[in-house]
């Protein structure tokens, strides 16, 4: 059993079955979550014989670190390894306050974005609850004393709006205050827009960031770029979207990758801007991380310029996202590719 799998025999069952108390269940969690131990027997004010059979029955760690890199910028990646033997990585970013976790949803991802570097082999499976707060607490480790994360990010590998009855349980674990402590309003999910999902994360209670990543601003280029839209379209996309922002009161975001040739041109993003005008909107404009074998490329930098100029003429509100970490290839699922490539370093096993 993982102790970090949030509906996993819930730890206050297994203590009453072992005829203790339940307040031992927040002492555990305080552990867990509030501190950056790493096996149980460091928990110090819990009896040793609770400790053992913690250890008996519990697993702490179900992932293994095969990589750690870490970039000037302070960004660091974390190449997981599951107990299946699969990858995944994890990221976290450092932005003056914020301390971000970027997380993975899925081994690898069905919906085929043809830029992307997660979904050329498909998708394996979808990760569990316990494996997704595992991420988080591996990267919030990472951080020295005196440092919490606070944001979560689900923009890894993956499509989060696919494996939504996982996700859900991990984000809520995240948002408790015996868990992470993390708010809904720190949490953003990015997706390729499913929209019967996000009409079923409009119903709430609890509203997270929503991220739709377009990419195109009309349906002949999304249908090459997503190739999900050919069922779906941009049409129901952005209703689903709008219903979302009225129901959440959430400013969207809505995330663009720049590819060079394909929707960067000048009568791209005056379309861009009429689809988004009126809306309470961030655009999120990123320029292409190269993927090694895929034939797209970043733009240059006046083409990305004259991109944002036209938007903001509009009085689009954009980001432009900055590089983080591209010298890790902390960006899209690149490092698991790489890792599979090279023989990379395996850092000690930790229990
Ligand atoms: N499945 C989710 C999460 C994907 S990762 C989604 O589609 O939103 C987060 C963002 O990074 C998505 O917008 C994705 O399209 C984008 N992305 C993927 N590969 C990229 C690359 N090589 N360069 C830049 N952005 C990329």
């Amino acid at each position: 059993m993982h102790i970090l799998e949030p509906e996993n025999p819930l730890l206050e069952r297994w203590l009453s079955d072992h005829g203790l108390p339940p307040f031992r269940a927040k002492q555990i969690r305080r552990w867990l979550f509030g501190s950056k131990i790493e096996t149980f027997r460091e928990m110090t004010n819990v009896p040793s014989d609770l400790r053992e059979a913690l250890a008996h029955d519990f697993q702490f760690w179900t992932t293994r670190i095969v990589t750690h890199s870490r970039a000037e910028d302070g960004t660091e990646k974390l190449l997981l390894e599951l107990t299946d033997r699969q990858r995944i990585e994890c990221v976290l970013l450092r932005e003056a306050n914020r301390r971000t976790a970027c997380i993975s949803s899925q081994v690898g991802c069905a919906m085929g974005c043809v830029f992307c570097a997660s979904g050329l082999d498909g998708v394996v499976r979808n990760l569990t609850a316990g494996e997704m707060v595992e991420q988080m607490l591996r990267l919030g480790r990472l951080l020295p004393e005196g440092e919490r994360l606070s944001h979560i990010v689900v923009m890894g590998m993956g499509e989060p709006l696919a494996n939504l009855d996982r996700l859900l349980p991990a984000l809520s674990q995240a948002g408790k205050k015996d868990g992470l402590g993390i708010s809904p309003r720190r949490v953003t999910i990015s997706t390729v827009g499913l929209p019967d999902a996000i009409n079923r994360l409009a119903m709430g209670p609890t509203y997270y960031n929503l991220a739709v990543s377009l990419h195109a601003a009309d349906d002949a280029i999304r249908n090459q770029l997503v190739p999900v839209n050919k069922t779906i379209g941009l049409r129901s996309v952005l209703k689903a979207a709008d219903d979302y922002f009225s129901a959440s009161r959430r400013r969207l975001t809505f995330e663009y990758v720049l590819l060079d040739g394909v929707n960067d041109r000048k009568e791209h993003a005056a379309r861009l801007a009429s689809l988004l005008a009126g809306r309470t909107a961030l655009l999120n404009l990123i320029p292409y991380n190269r993927v090694a074998g895929l034939p797209y490329q970043t733009p240059n930098r006046e083409t990305i310029d004259q991109f944002v100029a036209i938007l903001e003429d509009r009085g689009i509100n954009i980001q432009l996202r900055r590089r983080k970490g591209s010298r890790i290839d902390a960006a899209c699922g690149q490092l698991r590719r790489g890792g599979q490539e090279e023989s990379t370093e395996i850092a000690p096993l930790k229990p």
